[in-house]
């Protein structure tokens, strides 16, 4: 039995390395997928790579208030409705100390990963009122748990989800609507890559030890164990589970 059958998803950030993971599985267990990310070409890419028919891309910026409405709305032309939402898009933003973060750079990263967020959630609330049910998942990160030097604009937007996610959890209930946050530790892909280069231009393997340190299980997460946690919370297998905080980080938040 699929997990998803008949279900339709929206998966922002989906030409990144959890956006596109993700994606792969929900259309495994049986899901329509629309897929959001910048660029055209990249979902083009991953589009082309997964190989089914039931797969709609749209290219759009999630900080923009039109893309937004306009990726729901072509999901629901196409689909006829509209299940599940894994807000997923994000932006690290500079790695640099506070005294020196620009202003611009910070509204950026606030503007992607806080308005994006807000954004997606807003629109898919008026179709989930229309059609009760249904799952959304944000994704924060263990950066939405602890500080961290360098990372103070992505450190806010991270906290800053979870707010989100706990109110829309308790406005949209009553619609059936479910509504938790995956939060992700140091995961193997081009994020991580970023931090570490900017971290340390001249050594950022060692940046990267530093953070295998700070996890229990000694390594970073995978693409796909993220798209396993963003399957249970989009499926029914998580039907207790509402405004609430997964954390899949190796253990890297519990010392
Ligand atoms: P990634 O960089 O591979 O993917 C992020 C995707 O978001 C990219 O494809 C990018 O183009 C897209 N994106 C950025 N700005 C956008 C915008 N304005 N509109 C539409 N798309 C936009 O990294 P990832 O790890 O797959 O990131 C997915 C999520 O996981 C992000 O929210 C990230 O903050 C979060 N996260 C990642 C890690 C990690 O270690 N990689 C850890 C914790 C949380």
């Amino acid at each position: 039995m699929t997990k998803l059958a008949n279900k339709t998803a929206i998966i922002t950030g989906a030409a990144g390395g959890i956006g596109a993971a993700t994606a792969r599985l929900f259309l495994e267990e049986g899901a329509n997928v629309t897929l959001v990310d910048l660029e055209q070409k990249a979902l083009d890419e991953v589009a082309r790579s997964l190989e089914s028919s039931r797969v709609l891309t749209v290219a759009a910026d999630v900080s923009n208030p039109e893309d937004t409405d306009r990726y729901v709305e072509q999901t629901v032309s196409r689909f006829g409705r509209l299940d599940v939402l894994f807000a997923n898009a994000g932006t690290e933003g500079c790695v640099c100390p506070m005294v020196e973060y620009r202003v611009a750079d910070f509204d950026r990263v606030l503007s992607v990963n806080v308005r994006g967020v807000w954004l997606a959630l807003r629109a898919a609330a008026r179709q989930f009122q229309k059609h009760p049910g249904g799952s959304i998942i944000v994704t924060s990160s263990v950066a939405g748990l602890i500080g961290s030097p360098g990372l103070s604009a992505y450190i806010a937007s991270k906290h800053a989800v979870l707010g989100i996610m706990k109110t829309a959890a308790l406005e949209l209930a009553p619609f059936g609507v479910r509504v938790n946050s995956l939060n992700p530790g140091p995961i193997e892909n081009r994020m991580m890559r970023s931090i570490e280069a900017q971290a340390a231009p001249d050594a950022p393997e060692l940046v990267k030890k530093g953070f295998e340190g700070k996890v229990a299980l000694g390594r970073y997460g995978t693409n796909e164990e993220m798209a396993r946690l963003a399957l249970f919370l989009a499926s029914e297998d998580s039907s207790y589970c509402t405004g609430s905080v997964f954390v899949a980080d190796g253990g890297f938040t519990a010392a």
